[in-house]
């Protein structure tokens, strides 16, 4: 809070494509999607319809016996992003829930099928899974966890990739992910007590926007499947076309055995999650109701008409807008205006995959020496470029692009010039 007294927070009174409005009618380009949920833009007038006319239908109803078409529908186009691989869905209203149904899930699969060694969570550095008790207990990043940490879940965390610093000082793309060996001997010797790791693929966004290549995640696949892991992929800010693919894992072909799904999937207007699993999990929890296997586990909003009819829209928003191609292009040229941070010696790395372009500023390039985070220079990147039209809201030093997918050509030049200049003026 005491940063808001010199620094008040800014009111918005409405939003059309990528821009926010104050009300004065100043406008701010949302350059992150307002942390990552914007899909197709403020607005959308699709999307909006859509759930003006479910919520003159059906608002609510209870989803336990009960069901309606919006929350069928939408389970039957989910279930499509794997090509019905993962045709059971379970809905729940934000990320952190998604995540605490997936751990719960594969712990009573493993009760169930009588596995019951393993009881223990893994997932790999820099990784962040939300905030919710069980969530941050699958999570890395020591300023979300830190202080909770007597009263988290005792779970273990893999050595996962590092590309920026690579220990191997391979290069991202022609690497063999040399750094899986690791992993891989960390996962063996855990094997027996694993039910499962929790991974972002390709994209660790709130880790610092770090990229890595397809082959670690085909390699943890693999493994995973050897090990008797679970693997659940949170999909949650990589999903819906982030990276190019409408699912990061995608990238690697890979079939995970749990998906977590939330932000991009009502295209920012609501809150809604799903987690999709297979058919042999759902087998497992399927009995008379007396013995006692199914999934104990509801929230009074589960399968929320409003939030699933907006889902459908924004599938259906995929489905006829050719907009993963039309966004590869413009990703491209966010790629190619961002080059010019190059020229700067506090720039360390520039690195992009679809619709998302980081840049990582350092104290040394040579030495990939970090920036003295006490100074805070993100921060007051991030407030210049405020005060200058464009929404960056950075991640400690690193700045980056994650803006709606349909961002036009002139937007962006505005968006970069805004955060190269602001970068300059705070680095001098
Ligand atoms: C945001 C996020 C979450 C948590 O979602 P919330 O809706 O904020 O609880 C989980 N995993 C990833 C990868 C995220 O980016």
């Amino acid at each position: 809070m005491q940063d808001y007294e010199d620094y008040p927070a800014t009111v918005i009174s409405h939003a059309k494509g990528v821009w926010l409005y104050k009300k004065d009618g100043a406008k701010i380009l949302d350059a992150i999607s307002s942390w990552w949920v914007n899909i197709f833009g403020h607005g959308n007038k699709f999307i909006a319809r859509e759930i003006k006319k479910q919520a003159k239908k059906l608002e609510h109803v209870i989803f336990a016996n009960y069901t309606h078409e919006s929350a069928v529908r939408l389970s039957e186009k989910l279930s499509g992003l794997f090509d019905h691989r993962l045709p059971k869905i379970f809905f729940t209203d934000n990320g952190s829930s998604a995540v605490e149904v997936a751990l719960k899930m594969s712990f009573q699969y493993r009760q169930i099928v009588g596995e019951t060694r393993r009881t223990r969570f893994a997932y790999i550095s820099d990784g962040y899974h939300g905030e919710t008790v069980g969530a941050l207990s699958v999570g890395s990043l020591g300023l979300y966890k830190k202080i909770f940490e007597p009263m988290l879940m005792d779970t273990l965390e893999a050595p996962g990739p590092d590309c920026f610093r690579c220990p191997y000082d391979q290069k991202r793309y022609t690497c063999d992910a040399e750094c899986f060996e690791k992993t891989r001997r960390f996962l063996a010797e855990h094997s027996q007590v694993l039910s499962a790791i929790i991974i972002e693929p390709i994209l660790q966004v709130a880790g610092g926007m770090k990229i890595y290549p397809a082959i670690f995640l085909k390699k943890i696949r693999e493994l995973c499947s050897q090990l008797n892991i679970h693997l659940i992929c949170d999909e949650i800010a990589s999903g819906f076309g982030r990276t190019g693919k409408i699912m990061a894992s995608h990238h690697a072909q890979i079939t995970p055995d749990f998906v977590c799904l939330s932000k991009g999937l009502t295209g920012g207007f609501l809150p809604l999650a799903a987690v999709l699993t297979s058919n042999e999990i759902f087998e497992a929890f399927y009995a008379p109701y007396l013995e006692h296997k199914a999934f104990m586990h509801s929230h009074s909003y589960t399968g929320n008409p409003i939030a699933t009819r907006a889902a459908c829209a924004v599938m259906d928003l995929f489905e006829k807008t050719n907009i993963l191609k039309k966004s590869l292009k413009r990703g491209d040229y966010i790629r190619e205006r961002a080059q010019k941070f190059l020229s700067h010696k506090n720039v360390g790395e520039i690195r992009s995959i679809g619709m998302v372009t980081a840049i990582e500023l350092v104290k040394n390039r040579k030495t990939r020496e970090s920036l003295d985070g006490r100074n805070r220079t993100g921060y007051r990147i991030y407030r210049r470029a405020e005060s200058k039209g464009v929404l960056l809201r950075n991640l400690g030093d690193v700045i980056y692009f994650m803006p709606p997918l349909v961002i036009k050509k002139k937007e962006i030049d505005f968006m970069v010039d805004v955060a190269f200049d602001s970068m300059r003026k705070i680095l001098k």
